[in-house]
């Protein structure tokens, strides 16, 4: 489903629940009291408030036909907020799976005519999902490197005051994983290279920088490639990193374009979000497979994501 799909075809909440359902329960419903299949679907009248005599509009819900339990295709997921239309999440996700280089909660909150808050509140709960989980090592030619974000762009590697190193490794016409570290250090760099790449590795290229030595690690027996970028020199043969250059390209214009100013604190999961909706830019519906994961993933309350990431609009020290 493209953006126009979703506007036509989900455009009132009932539509939107009806598709959550299909993307929930792929294989029909299932009783999530019971787990039978006997489920039916009934409409509930609406409230009446006692103070206005106002009847609110008539509920949709799922009734199990063996232990009588009511629920929603929202119920025990991260959509069940209360405050936001289920179609307005939708609309988020497309809009956040859609852009190659991700989307502002500013831009969010004007496209969906919610707080910025709340934007930012629900972008984050989008990108809480764009994780890919177990994720297989890399293999073949990998190559790695490593950028700065924040702060002025250019300078030398110890000029590192006020900027986030992000390590990139990605197999050659294959996945990319994108990992913030505390700092540049031979060890940081080798344990981020030992968590993503498999000890069989066809290859490994990097830079000249010293960073980057394998001589008494399990990767001592793959070929090490080192390209003079300090001659001038980008690509020698099939010696370069010039793919996972290109994705770090593609994510700081995403940061610098889209977001502005990323706080240090939440880096890593625009790092996630970059990295999924790369590796997985030729799916058929990414779309879709978001929107089943986020409803798989169980539900965050907001005191949980408020504990781990209060809110608190980004200033960047100076
Ligand atoms: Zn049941």
């Amino acid at each position: 489903m493209n953006l126009l799909d979703i506007y036509k075809e989900l455009n009132t909440e009932q539509k939107c629940l009806t598709f959550l359902e299909h993307m929930r329960w792929p294989e029909g419903v299932t009783c999530l009291s019971c787990n039978s299949n006997r489920v039916s679907h009934i409409v509930s009248k609406g409230k009446t408030n006692k103070k206005t005599g106002k009847v609110g509009p008539d509920r949709h819900l799922l009734q199990c036909n063996e232990c009588r339990f009511q629920f929603s295709a929202t119920t025990g997921t991260v959509y069940h907020d209360t405050h936001l239309p289920l179609g307005k999440w939708l609309l988020a996700i497309a809009l956040i799976t859609e852009s190659k280089k991700g989307i502002s909660a500013n831009q969010l909150s004007r496209a969906l005519g919610v707080q910025y808050r709340t934007a930012w509140y629900l972008a984050h709960r989008i990108r809480k999902a764009m994780v890919d989980a177990n994720q297989p090592k890399l293999k073949g030619i990998v190559e790695v490197d490593e950028t700065y974000i924040g702060g002025k762009q250019r300078g030398h590697r110890s000029k590192l005051k006020n900027k986030d190193v992000v390590i990139g490794v990605r197999e050659r016409g294959g996945p990319l994983r994108l990992v913030q570290t505390p700092d540049n250090k031979a060890d940081t760099v080798y344990q981020v290279i030992a968590d993503n790449v498999d000890k069989d590795v066809q290859a490994i290229m990097t830079d000249e920088s010293s960073i980057y030595n394998f001589k008494t690690t399990q990767f001592r027996n793959a070929p090490h490639k080192q390209i003079k970028h300090k001659d001038k020199i980008y690509v020698q043969g099939n010696v370069h990193t010039n793919s996972v250059e290109s994705a770090f390209s593609l994510f700081k214009r995403g940061v610098t374009g889209a977001f502005h100013k990323v706080s240090l604190k939440h880096l890593q999961r625009y790092l996630n979000e970059f990295s999924f909706r790369f590796n997985n830019r030729k799916a058929a519906d990414l779309f879709g497979m978001t929107v089943r994961r986020m409803a798989l993933a169980g539900n965050m309350p907001y005191a949980e994501l408020v504990a781990e990431n209060a809110f608190t609009p980004f200033v960047r020290p100076k």
